[in-house]
């Protein structure tokens, strides 16, 4: 900012006054004193004085207070509020040192008394209210670029975002410098061009053209090629920036400072100005000090994603060892008992008779079946992962599929101790569903049923429906789970710690591959349970609209009334007839 000074022109002078013939005597003082005297203009009332100083181009006011529409303090206050920045000269025909020092302390430059004046006391009281409002105004603009800067390192202290840091430092800016546009442009090292990281000001055809520039192109490339701030008061004078659109965006001004962090330049930040500008040490300085402080941001906020890569890669690398711990330690049962089935049945020095050698190889089929799973289950984790699930959809009969599940699970039960009921609807629940992966669904909370319920106990299968939705259950009676844990089984690897568990094998795949399938269907699965009394794990699937029934056989299920899934009639597979919970 350049204030108007006394080196450059002529200083100009409104004497508001009232009494001609004082007006009169001052012209007249200030005529016959040496060197270059102001020019004085003189307004007779407050609302004549009030119109030349909205010119804008009054360096100083002499002011009676007793003026015919005005008087006392608020002749000063109205003549302040119009020209805050023009410093005021009481003139009184009173010697009053307390009335002096109050408007001393409401902002005049000086109080002085009409009758002990001549011209040079007069110009020189001007010249030193003029130096006194400039080292005023100064020290105001100095304290509220400090400011800025206190505000721009609390929000770099305070934003881990650096695209809100970058805007935020070119707000700031452009508010504490009055300027008009400005930008910051970061650089790649790789490939050498800079690109604009936050802008304001600017219109979208520049930001269009202005999206990268070349180190050493243009005065942003300059100052970045330079690493040194290069300052512009024309722009059209300066042919380095022909590239940055400047004459047709109608700027008049550069300025532009690195952005460095330990010397290394890693961008520019640039101002611009519509209207002639000078830019005042100053504020240059100012303007590398917000450089440097959002090179601290950048090189900050860089190495918090180093950081939180590192983290990520620490993480990777702990996921894989459990992984690794977990997988070979799932694969070592069946292969450890593959390997002594196996080592048995070649021993030469023993005749093991036909049954005996099946019995062996069942046990060898059923640890491979185990190995299988384990390994399908880990593949289709991995294929949810990266999206490549595919699902094979078809119309189902839910009911059904879990009556064929449930079918071969009781083969792997002992009857004595679990029983499996079946409770769904007579009438089919249909959904379009890869029937291999909801059966697969069906079959991990079938196992972790049974699993999970050593007492024994009723493991109950259960659905319902209303016109949208299914709900599908797996209810058992066995150790149930703690609220802690419910959301977490779903977790990869995840297994509660406790007596049972550990006698239990198991990977901690099952619930994750179940709510990834589900998930790729577009549907949830959740888990209520209570610790000692049992687990109910649901899950939801979308209802197909049943298509109309034929007449004939409508009449032949003949009073069996169909008012809504709750109502339905269940179908007991085993045992008593178990109703589970309607929707
Ligand atoms: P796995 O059974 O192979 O350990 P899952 O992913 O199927 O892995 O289950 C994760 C954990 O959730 C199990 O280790 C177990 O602690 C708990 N869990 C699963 N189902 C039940 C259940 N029906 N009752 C009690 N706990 C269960």
């Amino acid at each position: 900012m350049n204030m108007k000074g006394m080196n450059d022109r002529p200083s100009k002078m409104l004497l508001i006054e009232d009494d001609p013939e004082y007006a009169y005597m001052m012209q007249q003082m200030l005529a016959i004193t040496p060197g270059a005297p102001p020019t004085l203009e003189c307004a007779d009332s407050l609302s004549t004085g009030l119109e030349s100083l909205a010119r804008g181009d009054i360096d100083v006011v002499l002011l009676d207070l007793s003026l015919p529409d005005s008087w006392g303090l608020e002749t000063f206050d109205r003549v302040h509020a119009c020209a805050p920045q023009a410093p005021i000269i009481i003139l009184s025909g009173l010697d009053d040192q307390a009335l002096a020092v109050e408007m001393v302390r409401k902002g005049a430059q000086d109080y002085l008394v009409k009758g002990q004046l001549d011209g040079n006391l007069m110009v020189r009281a001007m010249r030193y209210a003029i130096e006194r409002k400039r080292a005023e105004e100064e020290i105001r603009h100095r304290n509220e670029e400090l400011m800025a800067l206190n505000a721009l390192s609390t929000t770099i202290s305070q934003s881990p975002n650096l695209d809100h840091i970058l805007h935020a430092a070119v707000d700031k800016v452009l508010e504490v410098m009055s300027i008009d546009a400005g930008w910051i442009q970061l650089l790649d090292e790789n490939t050498g061009l800079l690109s604009l990281a936050a802008h304001r000001g600017f219109s979208q055809k520049m930001i269009q053209e202005t999206k990268t520039i070349k180190l050493g192109e243009s005065m942003t490339g300059r100052v970045a090629q330079l690493g040194e701030p290069i300052v512009v008061n024309k722009i059209s004078d300066d042919p380095r920036l022909s590239m940055e659109s400047g004459s047709q965006e109608n700027l008049h001004a550069f300025a532009g400072v690195p952005i460095k962090s330990k010397d290394n330049v890693l961008g520019v930040l640039g101002i611009f100005s519509r209207s002639p500008r000078e830019l005042s040490v100053q504020e240059t300085q100012l303007l590398i000090a917000i450089g440097h402080q959002v090179g601290v941001a950048i090189e900050n906020a860089r190495l918090a994603q180093e950081a939180s890569e590192i983290e990520i890669l620490q993480e990777l690398n702990r996921l894989r060892s459990e992984l690794i711990a977990n997988v070979s330690h799932e694969l070592r049962t069946p292969l450890g008992l593959i390997k002594v089935f196996c080592t048995t049945l070649l021993r030469e020095d023993v005749g093991f008779d036909r049954e005996m050698q099946q019995r062996f190889l069942r046990n060898i089929d059923e640890e491979t079946d185990k190995l299988e799973r384990i390994v399908d289950n880990l593949l289709d984790l991995s294929r949810m992962e990266s999206g490549r699930l595919r699902l094979d959809k078809r119309p189902i009969d839910v009911g059904q599929l879990a009556q064929k599940v449930m079918d071969t699970m009781k083969m792997d039960i002992q009857p004595t101790q679990h029983r499996f009921v079946h409770d769904f609807p007579t009438i089919p629940l249909m959904a379009i569903i890869d029937p291999k992966r909801i059966e697969q669904v069906l079959r991990n909370l079938m196992s972790n049923a049974i699993k999970y319920s050593p007492g024994g106990g009723t493991i109950t299968v259960g659905g319902r429906g209303d016109k949208r939705q299914l709900l599908v259950w797996v209810r058992d009676q066995g150790i149930g789970i703690h609220p802690q844990d419910l959301e977490r089984v779903f977790d990869r690897f995840y297994r509660v710690e406790n007596e049972t568990t550990q006698r239990v094998r198991g990977a901690g795949l099952g619930l994750s591959v179940c709510q990834g399938i589900l998930e790729a269907h577009g549907e949830r699965i959740w888990v209520e349970s209570t610790p000692g009394t049992g687990s109910t794990f649901y899950f939801t699937l979308k209802r197909m609209k049943p298509a109309p029934e034929p007449v004939d056989a409508l009449a032949q299920r003949g009073s069996e009334s169909v008012r809504g899934s709750e109502s339905v009639p269940c179908h007991q597979a085993v045992g008593r007839v178990d109703r589970g919970d309607g929707m």
